[in-house]
């Protein structure tokens, strides 16, 4: 069931933001603030966004945001300290767990710091246990569906002295918390949460919960609000952004709807010049959204489309319900539809059982789709997931030699694709002066690949701002090129 979460309980996680904000408004005027509070931030897109919201929280209770911390002591310790957390995969956990254990001794040097778990890594009963058990320093444990009660564990610790650990998980959908956005000019906007598709190999269906949409006019609101502030694009964020709207209409009396129609009304609904959306499940990529990409110019030409693996064998093992045949085809409408389409997708290699016949025919499919960028990874074996069980994990050798094969084909590959953009001309959005070298400018084009370019004083580049780029070199990720004129 569908919690979307009421005005009347998110009014009163603003009651007691403002109660918090009062008393810590009341020690900055005695002289002992400010107060602090740092978000850790670990894992994807969805984990940075909720990220935002933490922190839009904390400023909400009269927090000053500092982005990092030291353990070093003295005032550079924050006083809340919030660790989002991932367990994508085993590593992760591991340097999560050792960060928190590393957080203690700058308990013991400020006992009134607030330390605070929260995200994937706690949705599972085991990594709660261990925290309330062995990591008694910490203060509170929120999930990813519940997060929005951040205000009530807060109060509780404040005004009680109270821990709060093993809050019940939920599938809610909460609307009306302000996000502390590091950028100004691209933002993120969550669609849905969770995922009903259960690859074998995945714990994000455990930990997010099952699929539910936000409504369409809150989100065509949130995007129209952005765009009037100064947002220039805008990524549409979900686990599988292609199921959005299901189970909508039943639940909230709104006309059937789906992802294609909600991107058209963002597009036709809002200020915003750019929409990008991830991620695509291949098996729900719709014509009508393939339309909708056609159609709209302010939808990004670039389609970030999961693979896996290009052999149809292992795909049925890792439950993706499509084979090498059906993900071809799919690529093949897009690029009918959009010839100069960038496309993405994400490789596993070493998932239990995998032959080097398999292994080979994911080579091939890199080779005959010739993607614009892979992000490969190597199987992590996530307990609670049926590929866990599975008795044929692949030698850690194999995998290693296998992933080098991997990397140097899709490396020939991207920067040959990259190569094809000399001489081009193309539109990027320009987020900063280039780390490299501060007499350059970078920014991305409509296919999200990162350009390096120059730009005389006179044109007045500054970051936000669309620029027409000639590109004049490529390298395996990244282009260079050179300015040709500002543009809207
Ligand atoms: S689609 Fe599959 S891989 Fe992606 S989040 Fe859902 S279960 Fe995980």
């Amino acid at each position: 069931m569908i919690n979307r979460v009421s005005p009347e309980t998110m009014a009163e996680m603003d009651r007691l933001s403002r109660k918090i904000k009062e008393r810590n408004d009341a020690i900055r005027e005695s002289g002992a603030g400010p107060l602090t509070a740092c978000v850790k931030t670990f894992g994807c897109q969805m984990n940075e966004h909720d990220s935002e919201k933490l922190r839009g929280m904390l400023k909400r209770m009269g927090y000053d945001i500092v982005p990092d911390f030291s353990l070093g002591g003295g005032n550079l310790i924050p006083d809340v300290v919030l660790f989002n957390t991932c367990c994508v995969r085993e590593n992760a956990e591991d340097r999560i767990f050792g960060q928190i254990g590393a957080i203690k001794g700058a308990k013991k040097l400020k006992p009134e710091m607030i330390v605070g778990v929260c995200g994937c890594m706690t949705e599972q009963d085991w990594a709660v246990e261990r925290i309330r058990k062995s990591y008694r320093h910490v203060d509170m444990v929120l999930g990813t569906g519940n997060t929005y009660r951040l205000p009530e564990v807060m109060a509780a610790r404040i005004f009680d002295g109270k821990r709060t650990v093993g809050l019940a998980s939920e599938d809610s959908v909460p609307e009306g918390i302000e996000a502390d956005r590091e950028d100004r000019f691209r933002a993120y906007v969550t669609i849905m949460y969770g995922c009903d598709n259960f690859c074998s190999y995945c714990i994000v269906p455990y930990v997010r919960g099952r699929e539910r949409s936000r409504l369409p006019d809150d989100i065509v609101a949130e995007c129209a609000k952005l765009a009037s502030e100064g947002t220039k694009e805008i990524m549409l964020l979900g686990q599988n952004v292609n199921s959005y709207g299901k189970g909508l209409e039943s639940v909230d009396g709104t006309e059937k709807t789906d992802f294609a129609k909600l991107i058209r009304r963002v597009c036709s609904e809002t200020g915003v010049k750019r929409v990008r959306f991830m991620t695509s499940h291949p098996k729900d990529l719709s014509p009508d959204l393939i339309a909708a990409m056609a159609e709209e110019p302010k939808i990004c030409a670039q389609l970030h489309l999961p693979v896996q693996s290009g052999s149809t064998s292992e795909l049925k093992r890792m439950n993706r319900k499509y084979t090498r045949e059906d993900y071809l085809r799919r690529v093949a409408e897009v690029r009918r539809a959009l010839p100069d389409v960038a496309l993405s997708t994400d490789i596993m290699i070493g998932f239990p059982g995998e032959t080097e016949e398999e292994f080979l025919d994911t080579l091939s499919l890199l080779e005959e789709v010739r993607f614009d960028a892979a992000f490969t990874f190597i199987y992590s074996r996530r307990q609670g997931t049926p590929a866990a069980a599975s008795p044929d994990q692949v030698p850690e050798e194999v995998v290693k030699e296998r992933f080098q094969r991997l990397t140097e084909t899709q490396n020939r590959i991207s920067r040959e694709k990259n190569e094809e953009m000399r001489g081009k001309v193309v539109t990027v959005l320009t987020e900063g002066v280039s780390r490299t070298n501060v007499d350059r400018y970078t920014g991305r084009t409509e296919g999200n690949k990162i350009v390096n370019f120059t730009a005389p004083d006179s044109a007045k580049v500054d970051t936000g701002d669309f620029a027409r780029v000639l590109i004049t070199g490529a390298q395996t990720w990244s282009l260079e090129g050179e300015f040709v004129e500002s543009t809207d």
